[in-house]
């Protein structure tokens, strides 16, 4: 099952089109963040819905398929290189921090770049459809609702600035967390440990990898979150960035105005994410 959130209604995606889900099912919400509580009535309704008559959409009109989580994790060091590249030894135990909800955005976002040096970040993104808390990792795919693709767009003056670092805030300007276009049920992935993604800025190569190279793997993100405190349905989870982010290399290469940043990850799509820079 492939999800979309299209112009703010929570929308099925076929090999057509777009059936609207609260106009079809005549009961679930429209709203797309809504859905997730109703998770398995979603389910049992898209293995039985008849009748209804697909239509096109432009992905212009895409917003984040979770556009007001409770809560949204990430994880930092997930991918041994990108450890590597930063500097860092590969962590014993999943490096964790937030986004603010207030930075997501859609999957064709025009986001402002704050003064700074702006680093992109491709990442697999989980989103709940089942409160968690305490699951083991061999049972943390029953409270994943699907993943999705985003980019964990990053300010890093301010995410290291001294005398503390504090990821939080560097992280969280409007538009620092694009995430879209589809929402994917794992079942719809062939190996969904294993997907490959990546991006290309201006047409050039910048991160390419798979998620079977992650360290922590999805089971484990959610094991290790839920055993401190409740993940619920809706909920994100950035789950790490692979090497070859704009820091690390030589010379380092941050975003400026006019770039395009085009996000992909197999099995889900594309993002296209364009950059100004507004006096
Ligand atoms: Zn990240």
């Amino acid at each position: 099952m492939r999800i979309v959130n299209a112009a703010g209604r929570a929308c099925l995606v076929t090999g057509d089109g777009l059936i609207d889900i609260e106009s079809a099912s005549g009961s679930l919400p429209s709203d797309p963040q809504c859905l997730y509580g109703h998770w398995d009535d979603l389910r049992d309704w898209a293995a039985e819905r008849t009748g209804s008559v697909p239509r096109p959409y432009r992905a212009e009109v895409l917003g984040s398929p979770a556009p007001r989580p409770r809560q949204v994790f990430a994880i930092g060091l997930n991918y041994r290189e990108h450890a590597a590249e930063s500097g860092m030894d590969v962590p014993e135990t999943p490096v964790v921090f937030t986004k603010f909800p207030a930075s997501i955005t859609g999957p064709a976002a025009l986001v402002n770049l704050p003064r700074g040096s702006v680093d992109f970040e491709t990442e697999l993104v989980v989103v709940l459809g089942r409160e968690a808390y305490q699951v083991p990792a061999s049972r943390a795919w029953d409270h994943v609702a699907g993943l999705t693709l985003g980019q964990d767009l990053s300010e890093r003056e301010l995410q290291l600035k001294p005398p503390a670092p504090q990821f939080n805030l560097g992280k969280s300007y409007p538009g620092f967390a694009p995430m879209g276009p589809e929402l994917v049920t794992p079942d719809e992935f062939p190996d969904r440990d294993d997907i490959g993604l990546g991006c290309h800025l201006n047409g050039e190569q910048m991160q390419k990898s798979r998620t079977s190279d992650m360290i922590f793997s999805v089971g484990e993100i959610i094991a290790y979150l839920s055993s401190i405190l409740p993940l619920y349905a809706g909920d994100v989870v950035f789950t790490g960035t692979p090497a070859g982010i704009g820091m690390a290399r030589r010379p380092a290469r941050f975003l400026s105005a006019g770039d395009e940043l085009v996000t992909f990850a197999e099995g889900i799509g594309s993002m296209r994410t364009r950059f100004i820079s507004l006096p």
